[in-house]
């Protein structure tokens, strides 16, 4: 049997933009327009000071401009992780989910590293902080899940081979157990240009897809970890699933949803 993603889709799609500057405005709607979810990673501090109103979203816009999408940390001034003492470290991460979290009303558990910038003491420091996830910078141009939520590199940037990429994923070789493309950067790449092209050739490209999960970060994070939480019999033919979340498989039985607490039989591939 093979894992699927919800729904039984056969791939996920998601974004992950950085710093929270004002296109992000038309970013998030052209992604809410398609169907599509992203995750922003906002840094708390410069949400909307008098003196940055024309670079950065206010705070009183963040529930609106985000609807629809995952709001994340990435560090309350944008300061390098490692450079950072251990104590600016947790502040500069605890002080930023506090302040995103009174702004949403939710939990925020996912960061980017600011700059990209991180080591196994930033790794586990977030960890320690009940940070679930974190995006490097580092594309893979694959499309694998990371080994570890804590070092999640991206498939790409949005300008390095996007289209290419895209095509690629569309017809994602069939040894890939939940294939997911993870695009990242930032909207002001768009918005101080003018050049709006590329990231919206991609959206047409890829929206409206039957096979496709459209999900935020914290979404397809959940959902992984919990198909890797899932418990087995000896003989591999029943399936425990210990987790809060449906996970859906597919195998000889057909396409099969594993309730939370439930035992299964699920035959073999
Ligand atoms: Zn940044």
């Amino acid at each position: 049997m093979r894992f699927v993603y919800p729904q039984a889709k056969r791939k996920a799609l998601t974004f992950s933009y950085d710093d929270g500057q004002v296109y992000d405005r038309r970013l998030a709607e052209l992604f809410r327009s398609a169907g599509m979810k992203a995750t922003f990673h906002l840094n708390s501090g410069n949400l909307g000071p008098e003196r940055d109103r024309d670079t950065f979203i206010g705070a009183e816009e963040v529930k609106e401009v985000y609807r629809g999408h995952e709001i994340a940390c990435h560090g309350v001034w944008h300061r390098n992780p490692t450079t950072l003492t251990r104590q600016q470290l947790v502040l500069e991460l605890q002080e930023d989910r506090k302040a995103l979290e009174k702004l949403t009303g939710g939990l925020v558990q996912g960061l980017s590293y600011a700059y990209g910038s991180y080591d196994g003491d930033v790794m586990d420091i977030a960890k320690k902080l009940g940070i679930k996830y974190s995006r490097t910078v580092q594309g893979t141009g694959g499309f694998f899940p990371p080994a570890d939520f804590l070092a999640w590199h991206p498939t790409c940037h949005h300008d390095s081979r996007l289209m290419e990429l895209g095509e690629q994923f569309l017809h994602v070789a069939d040894f890939y157990e939940l294939p997911l493309m993870y695009v990242w950067g930032h909207s002001f790449e768009f918005g101080r240009s003018g050049d709006w092209s590329v990231i919206e050739a991609f959206v047409e490209k890829m929206k409206d897809r039957e096979d496709i999960w459209y999900a935020t970060n914290m979404e397809i994070a959940d959902y992984i970890l919990a198909t890797r939480a899932q418990e087995f019999s000896a003989d591999g033919l029943t399936m425990h699933n210990p987790t809060a979340v449906d996970v859906w498989v597919s195998s000889k039985e057909g396409i099969l949803v594993v309730k939370p607490g439930e035992v299964k039989y699920i035959g073999e591939q």
